[in-house]
């Protein structure tokens, strides 16, 4: 059996195709990406075990995408399928899944709730539906289901997803603080227990996926009870070029001081804030190091925000789950600079958390840990690998439906 993992953006679907061996262990067998969709000419790339292939092309949409991602995968030498129905399962990751609890096999009501939410992300989910769209006609043997980024943290208590604003709003647009990355937060927080040797039902711990887009999780006894961003993923950290919390009231005075209309705002605060507005530099941490161990003031001005923001939501969720076992880094920033994770660890050790300065420079060469034999807090960098974690989703729904249907 074979299962494809689709991640649907707006100008770019990626890819990979895992095999199920035995005991439901997945392997990845194939990968690639098809990017600038609809930008005049486009370029499909493809890694298998079999070989490599990369071309350019013109491709209008979705659906022609989704046509060389098959034609790839089908290649007489280079492909793992020789026909579209050897792929069993497709898993689709999808931004906003609002109030859906868990992930889904998609059928009409799915897709109606992924229309919905796409005025909450606008950004994601019409893309993610173009993706599906254009993946079930090329493959409509296959069972295909939602991974959403929300879902994991469905279980975040009222006190901690209602804004304080009328409760009318809540009710009447579903205004809330939803979270995302959440596909990422659960995949590093059953890696941790595996670690830390302990049943995820034991454990508190704070998962920070930090790249370029980022959020803190508050995960108690392998429940999701906080996380940073909210009703969209603009709320929370500081991010590649996202404000992450701000006063409201900023959006009010850009408006009116810099005659700006709403949509011009909220494209400002998403694509032009962050790291790069602050910096002026980059968005790009690696760049900002670079540029912040030359001397440039604006760089390392913006990895210092950067950095106290996240020491301050690990202090926050630490006072909600009234300690923690253990703090996990992950994604880009987390998984590969020392020195972001220093400035953000540096400091704690009253609450227990104590890097450790060796360990920190090779995770790798220390199972990841890299706390201090003394830290009551362990500090754990794990790879994440959100598109493992959509294939696993998606056997287990398949299965799931294997074992209803064999019930009647
Ligand atoms: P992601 O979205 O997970 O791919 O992470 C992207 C972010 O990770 C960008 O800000 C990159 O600059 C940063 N990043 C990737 N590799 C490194 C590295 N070796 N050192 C510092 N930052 C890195």
């Amino acid at each position: 059996m074979k299962i494809l993992v689709l991640n649907s953006g707006s100008s770019t679907v990626k890819f990979r195709v895992y095999n199920v061996e035995e005991g439901d262990a997945l392997r990845e067998i194939a990968s690639g990406v098809v990017e600038r969709i609809g930008e005049g000419v486009s370029t499909v790339e493809y890694k298998s075990v079999r070989g490599e292939l990369k071309y350019t092309v013109k491709v209008k949409d979705h659906g022609e995408a989704l046509q060389h991602i098959l034609k790839v995968l089908c290649d007489a030498e280079k492909g793992v399928i020789s026909n579209p129905d050897e792929i069993t399962g497709v898993g689709h990751r999808v931004v906003h899944g609002g109030e859906m609890r868990e992930s889904s096999i998609i059928d009409e009501r799915v897709e109606k709730v992924i229309e919905e939410y796409a005025r909450m992300a606008p950004l994601h989910n019409p893309a993610n539906l173009l993706g599906i769209r254009a993946a079930k006609s090329v493959f409509p043997h296959a069972i295909h289901v939602a991974v959403f980024d929300t879902a994991f943290h469905s279980t975040i208590p009222e006190e901690a997803y209602l804004y304080a604003i009328p409760y009318k709003f809540y009710v009447k647009y579903r205004i809330r603080r939803y979270g995302f990355h959440g596909i990422s937060h659960s995949y590093v927080a059953r890696k941790a227990a595996e670690i830390l040797g302990e049943p995820l039902e034991k454990l508190k711990l704070i998962t920070c996926h930090l790249g370029s887009g980022a959020s803190v999780a508050a995960i108690m006894y392998g429940r999701s009870v906080e996380t940073s961003m909210g009703l969209t993923p603009l709320e929370g950290l500081i991010m590649g070029t996202r404000c992450g919390d701000i006063d409201p009231s900023i959006f009010y005075f850009l408006m009116k001081w810099e005659k700006l209309s709403e949509d011009e705002v909220y494209d400002l605060l998403n694509k032009k804030s962050g790291l790069l507005g602050l910096s002026e530099v980059s968005n790009d941490v690696r760049t900002l190091l670079q540029a912040s161990s030359e001397g440039d003031k604006r760089a390392e001005r913006a990895l210092n925000a950067f950095a106290h923001r996240v020491k301050k939501y690990i202090g926050a969720y630490m006072a909600v789950m009234n300690g923690a076992d253990a703090i996990v880094l992950t994604a880009g920033i987390g998984e590969r600079s020392p020195t972001m994770r220093e400035k953000i660890l540096r400091g704690l050790e009253n609450l227990g958390i104590i890097l450790d300065a060796k360990k920190n420079e090779r995770p790798e060469d220390y199972g990841g840990v890299i706390s201090s034999d003394d830290s009551k807090v362990k500090i754990l960098v794990i790879p994440t690998n959100e598109e493992l974690a959509i294939s696993e989703e998606t056997l287990r729904l398949i299965r799931g439906r294997a074992s209803k249907d064999n019930s009647y």
